[in-house]
């Protein structure tokens, strides 16, 4: 049925209805309260969000720290690889494996696959939502010097973000929509020079994929970007690059987010900029894309307690802070299919 034919039916319900109830009130005046409400009934249709299952993306997020660390070269992220290429192919229209060589700041080649979930692949209006899969090759910054040089867990740095989009390509496989979605795993965007000299040695998945976009002339409306989206207590800020680059789209979540009850999490903070995949989306790809990412306000690093350390694990990570971040971007998926997000 046509949105316009649905709407007409609705309308003439809606109508019946109140002839009814005015009819019993005053038989002989229907008509001009009748005319009244078509012209009062509302313009937007009624929006059907799924609810997002956040237990669901808890055990995918258990799944990925099941195989290890995740870092390029690793046997985790070879295992990780197959599985992420598996899920996504229950759900999404085609999935593509786009590899490259990582070349790290150390000097080092790695083979890197960024993995693209393509929904409705025809589909002209498109939206990206991304996170990256890879997990950090070293734990810089754990307070046992002893161990700095081993790889993170990455339960919220990597799987979370992954564990919530994993959810969304259930939900857009089991509620169809029309709009043309991409979920991206953006694959060594953890494997930076921490010196702060070097941004170009982080999000290299990122980087390669925004100067080799997997469909030819590719282009999105927006894009959103999800980076240690699982903690207790995350506060998700309006990060400075997303406000340079993506400032309507970013209003227009974090507003959508306190409708929806989650201005605790959501919160309309300015900080400042980060180096994240989201950046080479805006000024290589020129796709406006927004980050969601956790930014506390007590901390010395600018993130959570446990980030690059080995206690980013599964015990950070938080059922309700995944429900609001997953309900939300779900919200802003199915809003933008019927033309009432933005
Ligand atoms: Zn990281």
């Amino acid at each position: 049925m046509s949105m316009k034919n649905r709407l007409t039916i609705l309308s003439l319900a809606f109508l019946a209805v109140i002839f009814t109830v005015v009819s019993c009130k005053d038989e002989a005046k229907p008509e001009p309260i009748a005319q009244e409400t078509e012209k009062d009934a509302p313009p937007r249709q009624k929006v059907n969000v799924p609810p997002f299952q956040a237990d669901s993306a808890y055990a995918f997020i258990e799944k990925q720290l099941s195989f290890g660390p995740r870092n390029p070269n690793s046997s985790g992220h070879k295992q990780c690889k197959e599985w992420l290429h598996d899920a996504m192919s229950q759900w999404a229209d085609e999935v593509i494996l786009q590899d490259f060589k990582a070349q790290t700041y150390r000097g080092e080649s790695f083979d890197a696959t960024n993995i693209i979930g393509v929904f409705n692949p025809d589909a002209t209006m498109r939206i990206v939502l991304a996170a990256h899969w890879d997990t950090r090759f070293i734990a810089d910054y754990d307070p046992d010097e002893s161990r700095q040089e081993e790889p993170i867990p990455g339960a919220d740095d990597g799987a979370s973000g992954v564990g919530v989009l994993l959810e969304i390509a259930r939900n857009l496989k089991a509620f169809p929509i029309e709009l043309g979605v991409d979920i991206i795993f953006f694959d060594a965007e953890d494997q930076g020079d921490n010196s702060g000299r070097n941004s170009e040695s982080w999000c290299l998945g990122a980087q390669h994929w925004a100067r080799n976009p997997h469909k030819k002339g590719y282009t999105a409306e927006f894009g959103i970007l999800l980076d240690m989206v699982g903690s207790k207590g995350a506060r998700f800020t309006m990060e400075g690059f997303s406000m340079q680059f993506a400032p309507q789209l970013t209003n227009q979540i974090w507003n959508l987010a306190q409708s929806m009850g989650y201005g605790g999490y959501f919160v309309k903070t300015r900080t400042g900029p980060i180096t994240d995949d989201h950046y080479f989306v805006n000024t290589i790809a020129k796709i406006p894309m927004t980050n969601i990412v956790n930014r506390p306000e007590d901390s010395q690093t600018g993130f959570g307690w446990y980030w690059h350390t080995h206690s980013d694990n599964i015990d950070v990570i938080n059922i309700p802070t995944l429900k609001a971040v997953g309900q939300v971007v779900l919200a802003t998926v199915y809003r933008t299919n019927n033309g009432t997000f933005m």
